[in-house]
């Protein structure tokens, strides 16, 4: 299972549609993996993540 990371949020995914964008804009080329379990924190604000989950760090 190969993972893939949305090039508009970032979010981690398994398939190759973002499915919170609805977006086939992913990539596997990506850099990183952070999980981010406060989506108000700041580290998550700095990002525009709005939602807990697993993000790529550089996409
Ligand atoms: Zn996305």
């Amino acid at each position: 299972m190969t993972l893939r990371a949305c090039r508009d949020c970032k979010r981690i995914i398994t398939g190759t549609v973002c499915p919170v964008c609805k977006t086939s804009n992913t990539t596997t080329n990506f850099q990183g993996v952070m999980i981010i379990f406060d989506a108000t924190s700041e580290i998550a604000q700095n990002l525009g993540i709005t939602a807990p989950g697993k993000y790529a760090i550089k996409v």
